[in-house]
């Protein structure tokens, strides 16, 4: 057999692999809980944020969607016409065609070309935000914000770049295989470093101050039996008024952080239900579940581009002789465009049945449905949540569950149905 029969075979086996983690890792047997509770939960909800809400997510729309599309006619006009192959060897030329400068340079030219043909979208969000009162930031801070995320993206963008181009060069049949060890490597010491090395670059980390809410909070951890050194706050109030909490890192990176504006808002017995949410995302190990199939994609993406690349209408079209040359960037990101849109539908389907159980837990654990049913409405409110969305919409984008199922499944458990 050859390389592409092993790519091949190695293929499908990361394939089975994603299906076999899922499988065990996350909770299939919950359906959301009655529509007729749901339909209860959105007349308990005050109408007029329920409307508020409902004509913010149509405002965004246009943009949110315009983007998306945009961003992908752009990389494919890049990666699927020779016009990317073109302009990177533009950014190389006054280098000698030198492959690491085509590789850098090309990249973040295209990769610029799509930030720059979205960027009025993004600022036009932004005008959305603001209208609804839900961005606190100035266009100062906006701005460098976005430079920021440039300027994380260019440090990952280089090494995958180099990384990609530099191992394909150095071996031209086999490449597929250390890449696709260095793809899921690198997306399991993201998953390590991103706490301690890209939120800080966005936001101040502050332990939660000592006090009763503190203590009440480690000792909810200490009971559900779930090891947390600390809760952290992030000034969130400087870009948001949105309510949030979330858990990241692995092992001695991992930790639980909630939003200034949380416990601005919110009672202490609400913020204790949202922490109680992310103990259950913690003790069931989630942050590792995503990192284990995030891995396992980005390892199985590789042997598919290798594949692609003996597709010679392919080649042709991008106009280039070997998926594997830095002038084939634009044909790595418009195939990396497509592969996000058509996973984007099945993670987020994973996603909200992994944050339905992690509801489920903060309900076992604070044993007080209505606390935590009170508490998923204030973030619909507070967050102007469609909270119960269109079908489609909710299919292909919604990472949660929708605010209407969240607080049925706390009348359903109230009731003592789950
Ligand atoms: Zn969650």
């Amino acid at each position: 057999m050859g390389s592409r029969g092993w790519a091949g075979v190695s293929l499908g086996v990361l394939v089975l692999a994603i299906g076999v983690v899922a499988w065990v890792r996350v909770p299939w047997a919950a359906p959301p809980a009655p529509r007729a509770d749901q339909l209860a939960a959105l007349q308990g909800l005050p109408a007029a944020a329920v409307a508020r809400g409902r004509e913010f997510h149509a405002a965004l729309r246009p943009g949110s969607y315009g983007s998306l599309g945009l961003g992908l006619i752009v990389a494919l006009v890049l990666g699927l016409t020779p016009i990317g192959a073109r302009l990177v060897a533009l950014a190389g030329r006054p280098f000698g065609g030198n492959w690491l400068a085509e590789a850098l340079l090309g990249g973040f030219l295209l990769v610029i070309i799509g930030e720059v043909v979205t960027l009025p979208l993004a600022a036009w969000q932004e005008v959305i935000l603001r209208r609804y009162g839900l961005s606190t930031q100035t266009w100062a801070g906006w701005t460098v914000d976005l430079l920021k995320g440039f300027a994380v993206g260019a440090v990952v963008g280089a090494i995958v770049l180099v990384g990609f181009f530099g191992v394909a060069r150095l071996a031209p049949r086999t490449w597929w295989v250390y890449l696709g060890l260095g793809a899921a490597g690198l997306t399991v010491l993201m998953s390590f470093v991103y706490p301690v090395l890209v939120e800080p670059v966005f936001n101040r980390f502050t332990p939660m101050p000592a006090g009763a809410l503190r203590d009440d909070l480690m000792g909810m951890a200490e009971r559900d039996g779930v090891p947390v050194r600390d809760v952290l706050v992030a000034d969130a109030s400087r870009r948001t008024n949105a309510l949030n909490a979330y858990v990241s890192g692995l092992g001695p990176t991992r930790r639980i952080v909630v939003y200034d504006t949380l416990l601005r808002d919110a009672p202490p017995a609400e913020v204790q239900a949202v922490v109680a949410h992310e103990l259950g995302h913690a003790k069931e190990g989630d942050v590792f579940t995503g990192t284990a199939i995030g891995a396992l994609g980005a390892a199985a993406a590789v042997c598919g581009l290798y594949l692609l690349g003996g597709w010679a209408g392919l080649l042709r079209r991008a106009g280039v002789d070997s998926i594997a040359s830095p002038r084939a960037v634009g044909l790595l990101l418009a195939l990396t465009a497509i592969a996000s849109l058509v996973a984007m539908p099945l993670q987020n389907g994973l996603s909200r049945l992994i944050e339905a159980r992690a509801d489920h837990h903060a309900l076992t654990v604070t044993g007080d449905p209505s606390t935590v049913e009170t508490m998923e409405g204030r973030l619909g409110t507070g967050n102007l949540a469609d909270v119960d969305p269109p079908r489609w919409e909710y299919l292909l984008f919604a990472s949660h569950p929708s605010i209407v199922e969240r607080m049925a499944a706390a009348r359903a458990y109230a009731r003592g149905e789950r």
